[in-house]
């Protein structure tokens, strides 16, 4: 079970589809030279393989495990949480005032890449902190800012998330955690469940951003209120003080990150945990959506690194696996699996989609630093639109597609696929929360037909379709098959996608529910067919660098040959969803609930 991080895959993404010198340049980010990028890439490709990687099978075998209210995370996990603390690898795209290195989150997700593809268990407290860190530099005071964020971005300290109660799910409106205002604090009580590193042995101190309602404060989400709720207390001088009242009351069992502690949090057992009011009462979820969006593309760079993780397992297996003769040839002898056909329609079909994702999910990072730095202020808030369009769909559906691969990659490996030393058998358990995490992905695709899509009158999707349309236009001019092939499904992508957004728009305004029960096939759609856009821009990146004679020619062509196998083989399947999408709400209530 090893990992090696896809480096020219990466720099490839990043520079030619992302496009990370127009990110480099941006205000604040002229230190993210060519060279510190590449430095930076490597050093954590090392750090992800030689580091992270091998501790990953153990993570899932003996997983943290709670004793005496301590969470003892698995072997080697402190270690090398420490090696990651000293190395700096938590401050990369961060505030450089409170000890960040003001890196591009194109860059930082590129590396969060490798980090949750060579062990998600351990990758995990590193998407927490990030968010946390994010909500509290966003919406803190000055006060909370200079005592938190720079212990959390060295990762001295690290964040959690704690929105989840028995109750309170998708629906974070009935939540019941209470805080009474006690002075300059308040006193927090209520349990809380599913709280990802809600206790460990990493780290000298705990921040928990907490979600809880004030007494007065009305009912749903408009008296929820967000709350810094350390374990322990920092005294004058910065360092952690007392205890507060907060402990882990028990860890979940569960089917996959055996290593990531899952907790059941009960704060203010003695009388209340003392808890900051994170900006005003009232607007606790609305912070938190800052983070979520944050945490959100996060969860779907989970999606593409286990998949990317599955396929390289994959790839090994099919190489050294013997079984059956060639089809194509008279010899007797049998041959390594990668040489059937079908073999390679199952690694093609996994090498395509991952490529696809890459190249959106990196995409969708740049559009982040552009959002954040651009100087233009109307460029940058249209800009910041396109990644909230995007962010749901990168949540979705790349997590779904990680189940996908990482199930592939158990057939691939036949019968020792479902037996646990392989090590193919985890992948698909470690991918299955990602779908479910961070809103599940039925609420990522409510959340995409209405909030995003409808808002604006299909405004913000459609001029991505332009663009997918000028992208066939350029086409037409550059030589070779591949090109038309890829071109040609582009084309059915754009005018897919484009029938799609319009039917959503005028549904949601006509009968909502039609719309829901066809929103995630609408989502699965746009994804498919806006990766297919990038891999096409790849190909056409791949076909004028072979013309010129300019670059690795073995890469370049994989390039061609992998988005024309996407454009011809995943593409059709997957536009053919506008079928279903638009008939769907015709039946989903025919049933009554009883006949469910
Ligand atoms: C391993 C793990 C780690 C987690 N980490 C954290 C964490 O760190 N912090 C935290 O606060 N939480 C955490 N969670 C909780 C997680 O975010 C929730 O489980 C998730 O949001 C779904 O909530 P639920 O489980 O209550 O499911 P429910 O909300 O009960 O949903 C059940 C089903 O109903 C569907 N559904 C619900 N409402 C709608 C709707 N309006 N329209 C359509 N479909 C709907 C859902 O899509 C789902 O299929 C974690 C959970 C797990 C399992």
């Amino acid at each position: 079970m090893t990992y090696t991080a896809p480096l020219a895959d990466m720099r490839f993404a990043l520079r030619e589809v992302a496009g990370l010198s127009g990110v480099a340049v941006l205000p604040g980010y002229e230190h993210a030279t060519d060279d510190t990028i590449d430095a930076v890439l490597e050093e954590a490709g090392k750090l992800a393989g030689n580091g992270l990687a091998p501790l990953n099978r153990e993570g899932d075998k003996v997983g943290a495990k709670l004793e005496n209210g301590v969470v003892r995370t698995a072997p080697g996990f402190a270690a090398i949480y420490k090696e990651f603390v000293e190395g700096g690898w938590n401050s990369l795209p961060f505030d450089p005032e409170f000890g960040g290195q003001g890196m591009p989150w194109l860059l930082a997700t590129a590396v969060q890449e490798m980090w949750q593809a060579a062990n998600m268990g351990f990758g995990l407290v590193l998407l927490l902190n990030q968010g946390a860190i994010d909500a509290i530099h966003h919406h803190g005071s000055d006060e909370q800012k200079a005592t938190y964020l720079p212990k959390m971005i060295s990762g001295e300290w690290t964040g959690t998330m704690n929105l989840t109660e028995p109750q309170a799910g998708s629906d974070l409106g009935q939540l019941k955690s209470r805080a009474v205002k006690n002075g300059d604090h308040y006193l927090v009580s209520g349990q809380k469940i599913f709280i990802t590193y809600g206790e460990h042995d990493m780290a000298e101190n705990i921040v928990h951003l907490v979600l809880a309602r004030t007494p007065d404060a009305p009912a749903g989400v408009r008296g929820i209120s967000l709350f810094i709720v350390p374990k322990y207390l920092p005294g004058a001088d910065g360092t952690p003080g007392k205890r507060n009242d907060l402990r882990c009351v028990s860890l979940e069992h569960k089917l996959g990150i055996h290593a990531s502690p899952t907790c059941v949090m009960s704060f203010g057992d003695d009388g209340g945990a003392v808890g900051y009011l994170v900006g005003e009462e009232g607007r606790g979820l609305s912070y938190m959506f800052t983070m979520m969006n944050n945490a959100r593309l996060s969860v779907g760079i989970q999606g593409l690194a286990i998949a990317e993780r599955a396929y390289q397992q994959a790839a090994a297996f099919a190489r050294t696996r013997v079984q059956s003769k060639d089809d194509g040839s008279a010899a007797p002898a049998s041959v390594s699996i990668v040489h059937h056909a079908d073999v390679r329609r199952m690694l093609m079909t996994m090498r395509a989609q991952i490529e696809a994702m890459r190249a959106l999910g990196y995409y969708t990072a740049a559009g982040i630093d552009g959002a954040l730095k651009q100087p233009d202020k109307a460029a940058g808030r249209k800009i910041q639109d396109r990644v909230d369009l995007l962010i749901p769909i990168v949540k979705a559906w790349f997590t779904d597609l990680g189940n996908e691969i990482a199930s592939t990659g158990v057939q691939i490996h036949g019968g020792m696929g479902f037996i646990e030393e392989t090590g193919a058998a985890q992948h698909l358990r470690d991918a299955r929360i990602l779908p479910i995490y961070e809103g599940t992905n039925g609420i990522q695709a409510r959340d995409l037909v209405g909030r995003k899509v409808a808002k604006d009158g299909g405004e913000t999707m459609l001029a991505l379709v332009a663009e997918m349309r000028a992208t066939a236009e350029e086409m037409k001019a550059a030589p070779g098959d591949d090109i038309e092939a890829i071109r040609t499904g582009l084309q059915a992508a754009a005018d897919a996608l484009e029938d799609a957004t319009k039917w959503v728009v005028q549904s949601v305004k006509a009968e909502l529910v039609n719309a829901l029960a066809g929103s995630v096939p609408f989502l699965r759609l746009a994804g498919t067919a806006l990766g297919g856009w990038l891999l096409a821009r790849s190909a056409l990146v791949a076909q004028t660098w072979l013309g010129q004679r300019d670059g690795d020619p073995a890469f370049l062509e994989a390039k061609l040959v992998t988005a024309r196998f996407y454009a011809e083989v995943i593409l059709p399947p997957a536009l053919a969803q506008l079928g279903p999408l638009k008939s769907a709400g015709r039946t989903v209530f025919a049933l009554s609930e009883e006949q469910f």
